[in-house]
């Protein structure tokens, strides 16, 4: 049976706008070894803009745009919503077929009688199309007309305002290693890591690959301890199931994610961690 306290303490948790879904994951609060974390919505506020366009050959930046909004038109990723927002005209759905979006990679429509793709390095890979590779920071897009590279945009994204205190707390509260794990590119992320003082992070990962971390990093983990991990995205519902405790975004993140999570931070703010762990420090000194 869960000690009365428990429920004391998630009752303060929920005031605090932090759902906890068991009086089991508000003791393991206390024991958290390993805090990994989702980079795009999670440390970010997943709102991306449009900052740069580079064109190849023929092709001029409205025309690389044009392509690549229409294309993400059908998608809801944050990336997508940037560069329909960046393009502004309206978009002819009729004109698109064939529409098929890759998890961790990006897009491919057809576009009347042309094949159009879009996304990261790993997609062109996949399709052997041959790019010049960007070298701005930032979120890079690549964008190609039947199989040829046509350009690339550069998009970013902003770092939420608590996420550096959050990190730097969470060291203070005893929690060993923090960890970031991306989709997002090498160059962006490990800036990212950096500026918010995050000990180790991996990036370049399909959704597969935010799991197989999440073993390799059980395997260093303190024996009696506990690995959480923060994501928002239906990528990350595999992660979130398989840490001792899943903490997810509830405002802008993913049904999937919510439901796979035994914590919820309704306002997606990092620092409601630091709170929900000062909670669970305070609930079990009532219990004990
Ligand atoms: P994160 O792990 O940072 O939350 P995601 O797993 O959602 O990011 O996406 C990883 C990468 O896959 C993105 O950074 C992007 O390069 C590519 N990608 C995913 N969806 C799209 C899309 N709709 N358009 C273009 N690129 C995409
Ligand atoms: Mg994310």
């Amino acid at each position: 049976s869960i000690p009365l306290g428990f429920f004391g303490g998630i009752g303060s948790a929920s005031k605090n706008g932090i759902l906890v879904k068991g009086g089991n994951y508000l003791e393991a609060l206390n024991e958290i070894d390993i805090a990994v974390f989702d980079k795009t919505g999670t440390l970010t506020e997943g709102i991306f803009e449009v900052t740069d366009i580079k064109v190849h050959n023929e092709y001029s930046k409205e025309d690389v745009l044009k392509y690549a909004a229409y294309a993400e038109n059908f998608s809801n990723h944050p990336i997508a919503t940037a560069v329909v927002d960046a393009y502004g005209d309206e978009i002819r759905n009729e004109e698109i077929s064939n529409y098929n979006e890759i998890a961790g990679h990006g897009i491919e429509v057809n576009y009347g009688d042309s094949k159009i793709s879009v996304g990261n390095k790993k997609l062109m890979d996949k399709n052997n199309i041959e790019i010049i590779e960007s070298t701005e920071i930032g979120t890079i897009i690549y964008v190609a007309k039947d199989n040829k590279f046509i350009g690339s945009i550069v998009i970013s994204d902003r770092i939420k305002k608590d996420s550096k205190e959050t990190l730097s707390n969470l060291k203070q509260l005893g929690i060993s290693k923090t960890v970031m794990l991306t989709g997002d590119n090498k160059a962006i992320g490990e800036k990212i890591a950096n500026k918010l003082g995050i000990d180790t992070a991996y990036t370049d990962l399909l959704p597969d690959g935010k799991v197989e971390k999440l073993e390799d990093l059980y395997k260093e983990k303190q024996k009696n301890k506990k690995l959480a991990f923060v994501g928002d995205g239906i990528n990350d519902a595999p992660v979130l199931a398989r840490a001792d405790i899943g903490i997810a975004m509830g405002g802008l993140g993913s049904d999937a994610a919510i439901e796979a999570a035994d914590v919820v931070l309704m306002t997606d703010e990092p620092s409601k961690l630091v709170d929900s762990i000062k909670i669970a420090k305070n609930t079990r000194k009532i219990v004990y």
